[in-house]
C-alpha cells in the first residue's frame, strides 16, 4: 500500500491558480531531493554510485540543476537533451550518451561536452571514429538474448532494438581498445517499471558476470557497471514501492560475491533512473469543465492526453484526487476524459471518485516522469506550463505553457493570421 497525497493545501492550491491557470504540472522538489538521497544511500556502499537522471523523463533544466545539487548527472539520448544538460551545468562524465540509431551531430555534441559514450551496436565504434573522434571513456549496452528464457522481469531481450549481443560486446570491447580508448563501463537497460527487488538482483549478477568474463578473456577492468533506469513506482494505491535498501543491500551481496574475488572491487556502479526520481512528486492539476450523462457519466477535464499521455497510450493507471473532497466516499463511477478528438483519451475509465462538481480540482498523481516529457500538438492541443513547489511553499515557473503563437510560429507565411 502507498499513499497517494498532494502536497498542497486547497486554500493554497486556489492562490497558485490565480496566477497559473490550469491545467499544469508541478513538481515537489522538496519530496524530490529527499528521494535522490534515499537512493544514493542505499548504494553508499559502493566505491562510488552515480546516477545519472534519464532526461527524457523529465527533460526541464531547473529540475536538471537540482538534481545535480544532489549529485546526480544526466543520462542524455537526443542532441536536445545534451544540450539541457549542458543549460544546467552539468557536463563531462557527468553525462552519459545512451542513444539508438545516433545521428552524427548527436555524437558531435556529446565529445564536445566530454560526455561517457554509451554506443548500442558494433557498428557504431566506426561510425563515432568518423563522425566524432574516439572518446576517452566508453561504454556498451548490453542485449542479454536468450541468456534467460521466458523470464517475466525482463521480457523477450531478442525482441528489442538494443544493445550488442553477448559475442558483439566482446568484439567491440576489443575493437575500441585497438583504436586507443583505454576506459570503458558497461552497460544495460532491459527493465522497466519494475518493482521487485529480483528484478534489479538479476539484471545486476548478468552485468557483474559479464564484466568478469571481459576482465579475464580482454584484461579490461570494467570502471562502472551501470545497471540502467527502470525502477517502477506504484501507480496504484494498492502497490508497495521498491524496497531501495533491500535492492541496495542485495546488489552489494552480488558485488561481494561476484565482483570484489575477480579484482574488480573499485568498480562503480551507476544507474539511470528517471521514473522513479520524479514520477510520484509530480502532479497534473486540471479543473472540471464538463459533466456528461449518456451511457457513462463523464467528465471532461481542461486537460487531455497532450498533457499525460499515459493512460491513453498505455491503458496505464494514474491515481485521481478531487481536491476538497478526499474523504468523501467515492460513490460515483465516472469516465475522466480530455478534449481530445480520440476516444482514448481519458485519464480513467469507470473509476469510482466521489461526485465530481463543475470546477472541482482534479490532481492525476504520478505525473512527474514521462508526463509533460510525452506532450504534442495533436489536434492543435498546447502543451501546459511545469511549475516548481519549493520547501518553503513559494512556487516557481520553470516552463511557460504553451501558446497558439507558439503554435504557429513554425507555419510559414501566415505570420499575420494571429495579428487580426
Ligand atoms: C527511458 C530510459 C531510461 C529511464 O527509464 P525509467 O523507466 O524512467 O527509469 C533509462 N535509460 C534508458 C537508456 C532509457 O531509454
Amino acid at each position: 500500500m502507498n499513499q497517494k497525497s498532494f502536497p498542497i493545501s486547497q486554500e493554497a492550491l486556489e492562490k497558485i491558480i490565480a496566477k497559473y491557470p490550469t491545467p499544469f504540472h508541478i513538481y515537489d522538489e522538496k519530496a524530490i531531493r529527499q528521494n535522490l538521497r534515499r537512493l544514493f544511500k542505499a548504494f553508499s556502499w559502493a566505491p562510488e554510485f552515480r546516477e545519472y537522471f534519464a532526461v527524457k523523463a523529465t527533460p526541464n533544466p531547473r529540475l536538471l540543476q537540482i538534481f545535480k545539487e544532489e549529485g546526480a548527472g544526466a543520462d542524455c539520448s537526443s542532441l536536445a537533451e545534451l544540450m539541457l544538460s549542458e543549460a544546467a551545468d552539468i557536463t563531462g562524465e557527468k553525462i552519459m550518451l545512451t542513444s539508438n540509431d545516433t545521428p552524427a551531430d548527436e555524437f558531435q555534441k556529446a565529445i564536445q561536452l566530454g560526455a561517457v559514450i554509451n554506443l548500442d551496436d558494433i557498428t557504431h565504434i566506426e561510425y563515432l571514429e568518423k563522425n566524432a573522434g574516439m572518446p576517452s571513456i566508453m561504454s556498451f549496452r548490453y542485449n542479454p538474448g536468450n541468456l534467460i528464457e521466458g523470464n517475466d522481469i525482463i521480457g523477450k531481450p531478442t525482441e528489442a532494438k538494443y544493445g550488442l549481443t553477448h559475442d558483439q560486446i566482446l568484439k567491440a570491447y576489443k575493437l575500441a581498445q585497438e583504436k586507443g580508448v583505454k576506459r570503458f563501463g558497461l552497460h544495460c537497460m532491459v527493465i522497466s517499471n519494475e518493482l521487485r527487488t529480483e528484478g534489479f538482483l538479476l539484471t545486476a549478477s548478468i552485468m557483474f558476470n559479464l564484466a568478469v568474463e571481459i576482465k579475464n578473456k580482454l584484461g579490461i577492468s570494467i570502471e562502472f557497471v551501470n545497471l540502467g533506469g527502470g525502477i517502477g513506482i506504484p501507480y496504484r494505491p494498492e502497490q508497495d514501492e521498491v524496497d531501495l535498501e533491500a535492492v541496495g543491500a542485495g546488489i552489494h551481496k552480488l558485488y561481494q560475491e561476484i565482483m570484489e574475488p575477480a579484482g574488480l572491487g573499485s568498480c562503480a556502479i551507476a544507474m539511470e533512473s528517471g521514473r522513479a526520481i520524479t514520477g510520484p512528486y509530480g502532479y497534473l492539476v486540471s479543473t472540471a469543465i464538463h459533466r456528461k450523462d449518456t451511457y457513462k457519466h463523464y467528465i471532461g477535464l481542461d486537460s487531455c492526453m497532450a498533457n499525460l499521455m499515459r493512460p491513453a497510450l498505455y491503458g496505464a493507471y494514474h491515481h485521481i484526487t478531487v481536491i476538497g473532497k478526499e474523504n468523501e466516499p467515492a460513490d460515483h463511477v465516472y469516465d475522466v476524459t480530455g478534449s481530445l478528438c480520440e476516444n482514448n483519451d481519458k485519464f480513467a475509465i469507470d473509476r469510482q471518485l466521489p461526485k465530481i462538481d463543475i470546477g472541482d480540482r482534479i490532481v492525476i498523481h504520478d505525473a512527474g516522469a514521462h508526463g509533460h516529457a510525452m506532450g504534442f500538438n495533436y489536434n492543435g492541443k498546447l502543451r501546459s506550463a511545469e511549475l516548481l513547489l519549493h520547501e518553503d511553499g513559494s512556487v516557481e515557473l520553470i516552463r511557460r505553457a504553451e501558446t497558439i503563437d507558439d503554435y504557429f510560429a513554425t507555419l510559414t507565411g501566415f505570420d499575420g493570421a494571429l495579428i487580426k
